[in-house]
Formats: structure tokens, C-alpha cells, sequence
């Protein structure tokens, strides 16, 4: 940063109870972090090969078949790693031959990226769409994998995952959720591999991948890693079945993250499931594009509505105010992460919407860039 930013105070009264707003991590619920507190002495320092963690592991994988109400011979499966690594295992363990890609920004583009740089796949297709829209999904012949993304963090676009008409048989729906398990709606029917990591909609800390998957992508995982394709272990989805239905991790996993998920997804299940999730981004979304609607300094990013996602927010600024000011001085002023994503290169701000982020907090936050664009066009 060149330079410190204009010293303004913003008023107690407009600040969130909670300033964290970032798209991940994002903001883990106090109450998540009490619960760890006092089973600490109990759970962290354990061994992960033992009843106490392998319930917990347990907790997570049942809670998270609950949630998305998946349909029967649908698995939860597990690893280290995040989504970055297990896009790496995607392109060992699922994709027989060719992938096709739906693009539509930066996170999107780097799992077409990791197939296409794979030695021992084909040349995957991708259909493109300008940042701020989402591609067309179509079939295309001689595919066996089709990559979506339920949300796109990088642009606030979210599209809910469907099947292509009049693709090969048996060809995969692999869904990039990272961003939306736990905080959008979908059909899992819709879905073969669902796949997210707990630092966004379930409000714990990154390193951990988890996946939903169909009948036909255990088929299809069990099919590859019993074939002669070299596999490294750690990114083998084979070992990775075989450990998570012991409700284990083939290397050891942060425990820590493993309770904080649980604790979110519990906390979702316990107030109506995923339906209550979504209602909460709803609301938040409601909040957040309502007064950029109305705002005669800041606009919605997504001109389409229905694209719009309910959580993550992308919101542009006038041109006389410079947003990474904005969020520097929101930032001093504790409330974090507003910066849009850094290679969008827009003068924008992004906020998550996640389920674990109250409406007032995002109503406060508007109030909060509405005073601190004032102040700075005063200045
Ligand atoms: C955050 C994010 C990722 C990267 O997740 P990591 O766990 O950090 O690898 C991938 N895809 C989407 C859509 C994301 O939001």
C-alpha cells in the first residue's frame, strides 16, 4: 500500500456488530469458537484415527448429506488440501479423457487450467462469458466431465447447477461450490461431484475438501483408480473413498476445521437445513442490492439480476470515489475485506452474504461506504 488512508473515523453508532466480510475465510461464528473452547481439552491434541474425531468426521459427512438432502448412494468424501488440490484430484481421479468448462472468471478458468496443463488428458473445450455474465451450458460431443460453478467468488455471478441436454451417457456434472455449499440452493439430482471447502458458507478455516458424490462418480472413481493411470497418493480420490467411508482422512486433517464445519452445518440443520441457509443470503442479498440499487454512488456489478449471486455481493463505485480507498479506510475502521477481487481490476467493492453474516451487519456496512464516501467527496 503506497500510501495510509484518509483519517476518517466512522461513527459507532453506523458500525456492524461484526466487521468481517470477507469471501474466505469468512466470518466463523462466535458461538462455533466457544463450542471448540470448551471441548478443546477433549478433541484438539487427538488422534484422528480414534472414535473421538472419526465422530466427529462423522457429524460432518451425515450432517452434510442432511443438509443437501442428498438422494440415496450419494457419498461425502474428504481430503486435505482444499478446492485448489482437489481440482488437481478431479483431473486424476474423475475426468476420464476430456472436460469441458464453463468460464466466467478466475476460479472457473484455473480448473480448465489444471486440465488442460494434465499430460494424460485431452484438450478440454471451454465455453467463455465476459466477467459479470456466465456462459451458456450446452453438450458437447466426445466429453465425459462438464465443470461448473454454482458461484463464481471472483465476480458475484451465481448459476444454479444443471444437467447438459444430450450429452454422452455417463458423462459427470462436476459442480465448483466452494462458494455456495451451505448458502445456495440446488438439486443434488442435478449434481455428480459437488465440491467446496469449509472457510465460505460453513464459517470454519480453509485447508479441508469436501464432496458430494453420485453413484456414477464412485463408479467412475473406483473405475480410474483401479486403472494403470499413475496417481499420486495424496491426490488419489481411490484412497480418499476408502478413508472417508471410515470417516477418516488419508493424512491428518486440522481438527479444528473439522469442529467449526460441524458446528455450522449443525446450526443449519437445526433451524430448517439448507432452505434456512438460503433464506439468510437471500436476506442479505436483498439488503445489499436494494440500497446499491437506490445509491446514486455505487451500482450492482451484475446488470443481470438473476445472475446476481446471494453470496458473494460485487458493487461498483462512482468514478470520483477510488474504491480501494473506501475499503482501506473501512478497514482501519474495522470492517475487513471489501476489496474486490484483485484481478478484476474494476473500481468495486465485494462482500460476502454468507449464512453466518447477520442482515443488520449488511445494512450497517452500506450505511458504513455511504458515510465514508461522503466524508472522502468532502474532503
Ligand atoms: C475460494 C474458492 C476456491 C479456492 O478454494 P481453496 O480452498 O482456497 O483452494 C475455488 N473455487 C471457488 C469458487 C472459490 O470461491
Amino acid at each position: 500500500m503506497a500510501s495510509s488512508p484518509p483519517d476518517i473515523t466512522i461513527p459507532t453508532d453506523l458500525l456492524p456488530g461484526d466487521g468481517r466480510f470477507c469471501c474466505g475465510p469468512s466470518k466463523v461464528r462466535p458461538e462455533a469458537v466457544a463450542a471448540l473452547a470448551a471441548e478443546a481439552g477433549e478433541y484438539l491434541g487427538t488422534s484422528h484415527r480414534q472414535p473421538g474425531v472419526r465422530f466427529m468426521v462423522a457429524r460432518l459427512r451425515n450432517g452434510l448429506a442432511e443438509m443437501f438432502a442428498l438422494p440415496d448412494g450419494y457419498e461425502v468424501l474428504l481430503g486435505n488440501g482444499g478446492t485448489t488440490a482437489f481440482w488437481d484430484a478431479l483431473s486424476f481421479g474423475v475426468v476420464q479423457e476430456r472436460s469441458h468448462h464453463l468460464v466466467f472468471g478466475e476460479f472457473s478458468g484455473k480448473f480448465a487450467e489444471v486440465t488442460r496443463s494434465a499430460p494424460h488428458l485431452g484438450e478440454p473445450s471451454t465455453a467463455k462469458a465476459d466477467p459479470g455474465s456466465a456462459p451458456a451450458l450446452a453438450a458437447v460431443e466426445g466429453v465425459d466431465a462438464y465443470a461448473l460453478t454454482h458461484n463464481e467468488t471472483s465476480t458475484g455471478v451465481a448459476v444454479t447447477p444443471t444437467r447438459p441436454e444430450g450429452a454422452d451417457p455417463g458423462s459427470l456434472v462436476l459442480v465448483d461450490a466452494t462458494s455456495a455449499a451451505g448458502g445456495l440452493r440446488f438439486d443434488p439430482t442435478d449434481t455428480d461431484v459437488y465440491y467446496f471447502a469449509p472457510q465460505k458458507c460453513l464459517a470454519s478455516d480453509g485447508g479441508l475438501w469436501l464432496a458430494a458424490c453420485s453413484p456414477a462418480a464412485i463408479e467412475r472413481i473406483e473405475r480410474i483408480s483401479a486403472s494403470d493411470r499413475w496417481v499420486p497418493a495424496s491426490l488419489d480420490l481411490g484412497i480418499a473413498l476408502e478413508n472417508s467411508r471410515k470417516d477418516q482422512t488419508y493424512n491428518t486433517p486440522a481438527l479444528a476445521t473439522v469442529f467449526l464445519a460441524v458446528q455450522q452445518v449443525e446450526w443449519i440443520n437445526q433451524n430448517g437445513g439448507l432452505h434456512f441457509a438460503a433464506q439468510r443470503t437471500e436476506a442479505n442479498a436483498r439488503v445489499a442490492y436494494e440500497w446499491a440499487e437506490a445509491s446514486e454512488h455505487a451500482t450492482p456489478y451484475v446488470t443481470d439480476p438473476e445472475l446476481r449471486s446471494n453470496v458473494v455481493a460485487t458493487v461498483d463505485l462512482a468514478d470520483d470515489v477510488d474504491a480501494t480507498v473506501v475499503a482501506a479506510v473501512l478497514r482501519a475502521n474495522g470492517v475487513h475485506d471489501t476489496e474486490s477481487y484483485r484481478k478484476l481490476g474494476r473500481n468495486q467493492l465485494r462482500f460476502a452474504l454468507f449464512p453466518a453474516i447477520e442482515a443488520d451487519d449488511v445494512a450497517a456496512l452500506t450505511r458504513c461506504i455511504d458515510h465514508v464516501v461522503g466524508e472522502l467527496r468532502t474532503a
